[in-house]
C-alpha cells in the first residue's frame, strides 16, 4: 500500500478535486530555527490524518501556517484548490473555512456558551440572529452540553469547554478541522468525552487534522499517521503500519517511549 497518499477508498490515485489541504515543499524558519523543511502534505476530503511528533518538532507550527496564525518563508500552501489569503475579509474567511481547537479551549470568558458558539456566525458568516442561534443550540446538544448554553465557560469543566470550541468551530461550516493536542490539558477523566466527540465527527465525514498523543484515537479515527521530527516529516504510513512496524529509527525510538 502506497505510504504517501492512504485514504479509506483509495483505489489509485486520488483526482485533484480530493485534495482539500495541500502543502507543496514548505519551508519556515523562527530565527535560525528552521521549524518546517520542505512538507509535503496532502489531506484529501473526508481523511482524518493524525500528526505525532517529539515535542518541539514543527507539529503546532504546521498547523499555524495551514489556517495562516504562521507565515511561511516558501513553498505553497492550498484550501479547496486557492492559495491561502494573505489579509482582511479572506483571511477571516479562510479561519472560518479551517476549524482549529487548541489545547487551551479559547472561549470568550465574558460570553455565554451559547454567544460564543453564535458570535462567529453572525460576525464573519453574516448569519442573521436567530438562525445562528438555532444553530449554536443543534451543534451544542451534538456535542453534549446543550444543557449549558447559558453559563460562562469558567463554569464548565475543562471536558466541556473544549467541546464547546469544537461546537464553535463547527458552527463556521469549516471544510477542514484542526485540533491541535485537544486533550493535552484535561483531567484524564474528560479525555474521552472529547476524543469521543471527535470520532463521531471523523465518522461523519469531517476532513481532519489532528496533532495527539491518544494512540488510540489515532488507531481508530486516522486514515493516516504523519510522524515529523526536527522540522521535517520522517514518515507517514497507514495506522496499523506505523504502530506495529514503524521503519524509521526516529520513530522506533518515539514509540518505544510513548506506547
Ligand atoms: P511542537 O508542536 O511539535 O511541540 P512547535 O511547532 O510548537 O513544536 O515548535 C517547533 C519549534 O519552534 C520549537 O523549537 C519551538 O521552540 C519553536 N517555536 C515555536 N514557535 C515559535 C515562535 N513563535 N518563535 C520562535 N520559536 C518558536
Ligand atoms: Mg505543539
Amino acid at each position: 500500500m502506497s505510504e504517501v497518499s492512504v485514504t479509506k477508498n483509495a483505489e489509485g490515485p486520488a483526482p485533484a478535486a480530493d485534495q482539500l489541504v495541500v502543502l507543496d515543499n514548505v519551508n519556515k524558519h523562527f530565527g535560525a530555527l528552521h521549524v518546517l523543511q520542505d512538507i509535503d502534505l496532502t489531506i484529501h476530503r473526508g481523511e482524518v490524518v493524525v500528526v505525532i511528533g517529539p515535542s518541539g518538532s514543527g507539529k503546532s507550527t504546521l498547523c499555524r501556517t495551514i489556517n495562516r496564525l504562521e507565515t511561511i518563508d516558501t513553498g505553497s500552501i492550498t484550501i479547496d484548490g486557492k492559495p491561502l489569503p494573505q489579509e482582511g475579509r479572506e483571511l477571516a474567511r479562510l479561519r472560518a473555512d479551517v476549524g482549529m481547537v487548541f489545547q487551551s479551549f479559547n472561549l470568550f470568558a465574558h460570553k455565554t456558551v451559547l454567544e460564543n458558539v453564535m458570535l462567529g456566525q453572525t460576525k464573519v458568516r453574516r448569519t442573521d440572529k436567530a438562525a445562528a442561534m438555532t444553530k449554536a443550540r443543534a451543534l451544542l446538544d451534538r456535542v453534549g452540553v446543550g444543557t449549558q448554553a447559558d453559563k460562562y465557560p469558567a463554569q464548565l469543566s475543562g471536558g466541556q469547554q473544549q467541546r464547546v470550541a469544537i461546537a464553535r468551530a463547527l458552527a463556521m461550516d469549516p471544510k477542514v478541522m484542526l485540533f491541535d493536542e485537544p486533550t493535552s490539558a484535561l483531567d484524564p477523566e474528560m479525555i474521552n468525552e472529547v476524543l469521543d466527540v471527535m470520532q463521531q465527527l471523523a465518522r461523519d465525514g469531517m476532513t481532519m487534522i489532528v496533532v495527539t498523543h491518544e494512540m488510540g484515537f489515532a488507531r481508530s479515527a486516522a486514515n493516516r499517521v504523519v510522524f515529523m521530527a526536527d522540522g521535517r516529516i520522517v514518515e507517514e504510513a497507514e495506522p496499523n503500519q506505523f504502530f506495529n512496524n514503524p521503519r524509521s529509527d526516529r520513530a522506533k525510538d518515539f514509540l518505544s517511549k510513548i506506547l
